[in-house]
């Protein structure tokens, strides 16, 4: 079941720099942010402004007429402090108004807390003046990536795309959001792989309450894409968290996976062999593993540190930074990660 989370999580979390990216950029606007249109001003603490194009109110925010590009995919605008929310037509269509947007005013009582607390996390790394990010929903999967992903951050256009549901979205939001933080709101940026997808995690998972993600009702069995994280995030906490990094990580270091394709942090498809428990490079370890050596870098040798490089790009330079080859580090790494394990008592039975 463990093996099914990190696979789910792999998914969902894919960032947007690869082949679903370029799947899409050709459809893409050429913007690099979305300007708000003229009907979706700031509405959370301010009067509408024109009230006639007030389509509907959701949470609090009221619902316009996109009268920006796109219109015929996206013809409703919701703005908040921290987002503007392009809604799709066809997912009014899926799941018919009212369940879509009693779906958005669940999120958004959560939403705004959770990217506070993001942007608190990261003080200093990023922008005093975060501008709202731009999310496109797409439960239609219409969207190439959506075969992938639960979620992705586009880097290059700048939004974030959520698919399948609003649990899924609930369970991806705040670490998509983290990448638009890293990636685009701050002069230093995260340019790899491996600190896109740690910082993400570390961040959404481990500094902030996430409330979106803790008021999903696992329970519920009528969303088989999310069956498989419930069990291990059924009473999510930041122990439990870091002991399936461990865990996982350990399984793919004894083998448990041989043979079987996962998605890396370099964003494409890798695996693992009897004769190659461990990869070559840093950005070709699972999610779990990635978090992992994160984690080991972090408990041993600072947060600060860590995050004060996240702009580093080549992986020896990482490495060295830390005194080691790439090599030495994932073997280092390894070893503390199995002690981790065996002391945690949460080493797993090889099947
Ligand atoms: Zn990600």
């Amino acid at each position: 079941m463990k093996r099914l989370f990190f696979v789910l999580s792999a998914i969902l979390l894919l960032l947007a720099f690869s082949a679903c990216e370029q799947k899409e950029s050709t459809a893409e606007p050429q913007t690099t942010r979305a300007e708000p249109t003229a009907s979706a001003e700031p509405t959370a603490s301010a009067e509408p402004k024109a009230e006639a194009s007030a389509l509907r109110t959701v949470g609090g925010y009221i619902v316009t007429a996109n009268e920006g590009q796109r219109k015929n995919e996206y013809p409703y605008v919701l703005q908040t402090k921290n987002s503007v929310w392009y809604l799709a037509s066809a997912d009014l269509d899926l799941m018919g108004e009212e369940a879509f947007y009693a779906g958005l005013e669940d999120i958004l009582q959560y939403m705004e807390a959770d990217m506070a607390d993001a942007r608190k996390a990261l003080t200093s790394r990023i922008w005093k003046e975060v501008p709202p990010v731009e999310i496109r929903t797409d439960f239609c999967g219409k969207a190439g990536a959506s075969q992938d992903a639960g979620a992705y951050y586009n880097g290059r256009v700048n939004f974030i795309k959520l698919f399948h549901s609003w649990d899924m979205a609930k369970f991806a939001l705040l670490h998509e959001y983290v990448h638009y933080l890293t990636i685009h709101c701050a002069e230093k940026k995260t340019m790899s792989g491996f600190y896109n997808e740690t910082v993400a995690e570390y961040v959404s998972k481990l500094l902030c309450e996430n409330r979106m993600f803790r008021s999903i009702d696992f329970n519920r069995n009528d969303q088989p894409e999310l069956n498989s994280v419930a069990e291990i995030w059924g009473d999510f906490d930041e122990t439990k968290y870091r002991n399936s990094c461990l865990s996982e990580s350990d399984n793919y270091t004894r083998g448990t996976y041989d043979g079987q394709p996962y998605t890396c942090v370099g964003q494409y498809t890798a695996y693992r062999w009897p004769n190659k428990r461990l990869p070559d490079h840093l950005y070709e370890l699972s999610y779990a593993e990635a978090m992992s050596l994160a984690l080991y870098l972090m408990e041993t040798y600072g947060a600060e540190k860590y995050l004060d490089n996240w702009d580093i790009v080549e992986e020896d330079k990482l490495a060295d930074l830390y005194g080691y080859t790439v090599e030495e580090l994932l073997i280092v790494w390894s070893r503390w990660n199995a002690e981790q394990c065996a002391k945690l008592g949460i080493r797993m039975e090889q099947p």
